[in-house]
């Protein structure tokens, strides 16, 4: 069997670790399979849905590296929904309602009252003639559900493993919208039947959705797909993400200078029992990727994890894989050896700039020891400065004052590059020259 997986976000808001997580899995799942990738916008909500929304997605998808084989919106098809709509209606399967919003929440208040289910009663398939001309004379519009068999639904999901639901305590789902349009729930099924998706991956807050969707499948004569549900992400300490979702945007963390691979390397393995490594390559992740290693239980999304991931990547990154970036950071002229000096010691690469004015444009030099640094000068060779440059100069000048360890770095470290710390003195020295370094030595600001 050839996989086809697809990814099906509603274009009604930025992507936030959560979906990315499931569109990564979805297509880490594909893509080790061999199979295709299909992106869905599921923008049936029109008041809701804007093609902005579903160009930041789209933006999200390539920027993490998530290329789809196929894109397809529920907009689109509504023809085809119509037509399903039709059949179902003629074979039974959909039934007229005429509850306002108000009186649903009223029955459901009372069913808690009496300590029973919030399960849909199913009142509408009750009504006479005479209720259903007396309602459309006052203007009601029905709204229709889909007649769930009730009978006990199983699959053998990917990640929960058997998964038994009793659809008696489960409500009939709305399919259609009073004013006439179709709902999620329908049109993800015929969408999904008419794709030929052999794997759903999404979240576990669509597992009782999965039950109904089977009976769906069922009822327009099409075969159901495997699912994986996926657990949820929490807080670091195990509180729910929703309230900062805003602020775990892909936008957002890229715009704090997120690597894409930082974000891939985590989300690909948090939650599952496998470690997260940082991994500078797609093909790391897929290499190890294996589903049915996530856990059941809700995995922990902590931000400075994927700080702490974002550091060690830069630090790994090979020049030819920044040197584009670097020269949209206005760095045209940084080349491999400046890279190579920085690159431990940043934390985004954005960092790199600040390095980059340190070593070529004038600072203010901190000088501790005015006498030491003079000194230091006057031994620091004329000419062009290499790797071996420092170890050298420091070596002869810890054998003529005496001073070592911090007490014979620091000083030359405040003086070069007017900072507490950063890359190694090794490499930063060449970059800086003899003759600059000479000067801010002496206190100048070059
Ligand atoms: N648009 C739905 C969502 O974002 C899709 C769920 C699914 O994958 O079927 O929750």
């Amino acid at each position: 069997m050839t996989v086809k997986s697809r990814f099906a976000p509603s274009p009604t808001g930025l992507l936030h670790v959560g979906n990315a997580r499931t569109a990564l899995v979805t297509w880490l799942y594909a893509k080790a399979a061999g199979g295709t990738f299909v992106l869905r916008l599921d923008d049936t909500d029109e008041d809701r849905s804007t093609e902005e929304f579903a160009q930041a997605i789209r933006d999200d998808l390539i920027w993490l590296g998530l290329a789809w084989d196929e894109e397809h919106k529920q907009s689109d098809r509504l023809d085809r929904y119509a037509e399903v709509i039709e059949k179902l209606k003629q074979d039974g399967r959909l039934y007229a309602c005429y509850e306002t919003p108000q009186e649903l929440e009223r029955k459901r208040k009372l069913q808690l009252a009496q300590r029973k289910p919030p399960v849909y009663d199913r009142a509408a398939l009750d009504l006479s003639s005479e209720q259903i001309a007396a309602y459309e004379a006052e203007g009601r519009q029905p709204h229709w559900r889909f007649k769930l068999d009730r009978e006990v639904v199983e699959w053998d999901d990917l990640v929960r493993g058997k998964v038994v639901i009793d659809m008696a305590s489960v409500s009939d789902p709305v399919v259609i919208r009073s004013d006439g349009s179709p709902l999620y729930h329908l049109c993800s099924v015929v969408d999904d039947a008419d794709m030929a998706i052999t794997h759903v991956v999404r979240g576990e807050d669509h597992v009782t959705n999965t039950a109904e969707h089977i009976q769906m499948f069922k009822a327009i004569g099409a075969e159901a797909p495997a699912f994986a549900h996926m657990a949820l992400l929490t807080g670091a300490s195990g509180e729910g993400l929703s309230k900062r979702l805003g602020s775990l945007s892909l936008e957002s963390l890229r715009d704090e200078g997120i690597e894409a691979m930082s974000v891939v390397s985590l989300l690909s393995r948090l939650g599952s029992a496998d470690p997260v490594e940082p991994h500078g390559a797609m093909a790391d992740v897929l290499a190890g990727f294996e589903i049915s290693r996530f856990a059941r239980t809700p995995a922990k999304f902590d931000p400075e994890d994927l700080k702490r991931l974002n550091s060690k990547i830069l630090h790994a990154l090979p020049f030819a894989a920044v040197a584009d970036r670097l020269r949209a950071l206005d760095l045209d002229a940084a080349d491999e050896t400046f890279w190579q000096a920085v690159q431990g010691n940043l934390d985004v690469l954005a960092d790199a700039v600040a390095w980059w004015h340190i070593v070529h444009d004038p600072i203010e030099p901190v000088i501790e020891d005015v006498e030491f640094c003079a000194l230091a000068a006057e031994r620091l060779p004329d000419g062009e400065l290499t790797l071996e440059t420092w170890p050298a100069w420091t070596g002869a000048l810890k054998s003529e004052t005496g001073r070592k360890g911090k007490g014979l770095f620091h000083p030359l470290r405040l003086a070069l590059t007017g900072q507490e710390r950063g890359p190694e003195m090794k490499n930063l020295l060449p970059l800086i020259g003899s003759a600059r370094a000479k000067a801010r030595l002496r206190g100048e600001n070059v």
